[in-house]
C-alpha cells in the first residue's frame, strides 16, 4: 500500500520574527486527533534542548548534532511500534545538507510532514548550508509575517554580529552563547537585525537609541 507522501514546508525568517513562537503552536496544533511528533532543535544555548520562545513557551526538544540522523531515529520509533507524523525542526539552518535530504526522505516515503524553522542567512548575508538545502527541497518555503524591525525602522531583513559595539562579519559562521576567547577578551556577542542599508554600511545600533536590539541566540 502506498502511504500519502508528506510535506516538507520551511518557515524562514530572521530572529525575532516568532520562528520558535510559531514551532511551538505548530506542535500543539498538530498534536491534534491523536497525531504523534517529535520536536527537534540545535545549538541549544543552554545545553539541555528545548525550544524556547520569547513569549515564554518552552518544550524539550531533541537535539540535532551533525552526526544526527533523523531517518535512524524515526525507524527505530517505528520498529518499537511507535508512529510518527511529523516533526518540529527548529533552528533548521545548522542542520547539515544530508539531515535535510533525510527529512525530505521521510516526507516522501514515509508519509511524515516535517515543519522546518530556520533563518535564511548568516551575519555574512550567505544563506546557512542547511536553509539553502531546505529552499533547494521543501514543498513550500513561507517567510515569516512578523518582520523586526533595524534601529532605523526600516524592515530588518539581515543578521549582524556586533561585539563590543562593532559589527563584525568574520570569523565563525556560527557562535552561541557568550563569546569566551580564550584571551581574555569580555566582550559580549550580540546579535542585531538590521535592515540591508545598515548591514551593508555596517553600523549597528549607535548607543543611546532606543530600539533595543535582539539579544542572543536566534528564535
Ligand atoms: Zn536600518
Amino acid at each position: 500500500m502506498t502511504q500519502a507522501s508528506g510535506t516538507l514546508v520551511f518557515f524562514a525568517g530572521p530572529m525575532d520574527s516568532g520562528k520558535s513562537t510559531l514551532a511551538l503552536q505548530m506542535a500543539h496544533t498538530q498534536s491534534a486527533h491523536d497525531r504523534r511528533g517529535v520536536l527537534f532543535t540545535s545549538q541549544d544555548r543552554g545545553g539541555h534542548a528545548h525550544i524556547t520562545s520569547r513569549v515564554g513557551l518552552e518544550r524539550a526538544a531533541k537535539e540535532v548534532d551533525p552526526d544526527f540522523s533523523f531517518l535512524n531515529y524515526i525507524r527505530e520509533i517505528r520498529e518499537q511500534g511507535g508512529r510518527v507524523d511529523f516533526l518540529i525542526c527548529d533552528e533548521a539552518q545548522f542542520y547539515t545538507p544530508a539531515q535535510i535530504d533525510e527529512l525530505a526522505l521521510a516526507a516522501d516515503e514515509w508519509g511524515v510532514d516535517v515543519f522546518c524553522f530556520g533563518l535564511m542567512s548568516d551575519i555574512r548575508t550567505e544563506l546557512f548550508a542547511g536553509s539553502k538545502r531546505l529552499v533547494e527541497l521543501a514543498d513550500r518555503v513561507e517567510m515569516m509575517p512578523v518582520r523586526p524591525l533595524c534601529w532605523c525602522g526600516r524592515i530588518g531583513t539581515h543578521t549582524a554580529r556586533v561585539v563590543g559595539g562593532v559589527m563584525v562579519v568574520d570569523g565563525p559562521q556560527v557562535i552561541v552563547g557568550d563569546m569566551d576567547a580564550g584571551d581574555g577578551a569580555t566582550d559580549a556577542v550580540q546579535y542585531q537585525v538590521l535592515c540591508r542599508v545598515h548591514h551593508r554600511l555596517r553600523q549597528p545600533k549607535p548607543a543611546g537609541t532606543t530600539l533595543s536590539p535582539a539579544v542572543l541566540p536566534f528564535g
